[in-house]
């Protein structure tokens, strides 16, 4: 079974959203990215396509998240209309004032799985301690913390021409340390292999058992160290995190391009060159995402 756990879905509301923030109609953003932006925001047709999208590539499930703020409930229909296709995640700003209740509502109304956080964009430490009560929360619903670390392109504020955001002094994984330790049971999901910060990442892995990693997107990170290549990655990162906290994900967000069938081809291909079994790869590539998500 093969689960890809790191699909973003962009709705018509969010490129409303960044349309909004650079102060452009919609059509304009539409002709600066390139991308197939919704006709409407009925998102459970965007759901069916990306249904179709899987079928074409032999995929059986995927990991949904919703990328702008209100836009987990839209979500959470998708994944209703498809529940063997889907499961959710929402994203979330902690810094936000009703975060605590958007919680809440993703987990017990939209029936979504995790939350995804991106320290880098919305300014905050994950180990804050306003976080607390949101990280128990996702470990009372036995959800999953997603946190991104590490490099972080928001390629449609860059295509509309705004100033990039991002603080990377928020981006450390060696941050979350602290915070894994206070929720032992808690699952905390850091893609891309720490998307740079791949050694923090070994080492926050090889001291908390709690910590997982993606494998999503060309990991173009890679190209930061000398000589590292996504077979040494995978190496390194079974070595250290062994078969059972790798997820499978390719990052996958718009149309027309569609699902990310080239990076899937490389992770298979890497990790058949280091000669993985075929029941680590099983794991890696649906069996430890359906354990996460519970099904
Ligand atoms: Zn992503």
């Amino acid at each position: 079974m093969i689960i890809d756990g790191h699909v973003h879905i962009f709705s018509r509301r969010f490129y409303q959203f960044w349309a909004d923030e650079a102060r452009v109609s919609i059509e304009q953003a539409a002709d600066k990215t390139g991308a197939e932006i919704p006709a409407t925001d009925d998102t459970v047709a965007l759901g069916d396509r990306w249904v179709a999208e899987l079928d074409k590539h032999g995929v059986d499930r995927a990991v949904v998240f919703s990328s702008v703020i209100g836009d987990g409930g839209a979500i959470g229909q998708i994944v209703a209309k498809h529940p063997t296709r889907f499961s959710g995640f929402f994203f979330l700003n902690p810094t936000h004032q009703d975060a605590m209740q958007r919680i809440r509502r993703g987990l017990s109304e939209a029936k979504l799985r995790g939350a995804c956080l991106f320290p880098a964009m919305h300014h905050f430490y994950p180990d804050d301690e306003r976080l607390h009560p949101m990280f128990t929360l996702l470990d009372k619903a036995d959800a999953a913390a997603f946190i991104h670390f590490g490099m972080l392109k928001i390629p449609i504020q860059q295509k509309l021409g705004m100033s990039p955001t991002v603080d990377l002094k928020y981006s450390n994984p060696i941050r979350l340390h602290s915070v894994a330790n206070q929720f032992p049971n808690l699952k905390f999901i850091i893609p891309h292999f720490g998307a740079g910060y791949f050694h923090e990442t070994l080492m926050l892995g090889s001291q908390a058992k709690n910590i997982y990693v993606d494998t999503a997107s060309s990991n173009s990170w890679i190209s930061l160290y000398p000589g590292l290549t996504l077979e040494t990655v995978f190496e390194q990162a079974l070595e250290v995190f062994g078969p059972d906290r790798i997820l499978f994900g390719t990052d996958s967000s718009s149309f027309p391009r569609g699902w990310r069938n080239d990076n899937f081809k490389r992770q298979q291909e890497a990790l058949a060159s280091i000669g993985a079994s075929k029941v680590d790869q099983d794991k890696i590539f649906g069996g430890n995402m359906a354990a996460v998500c519970k099904l």
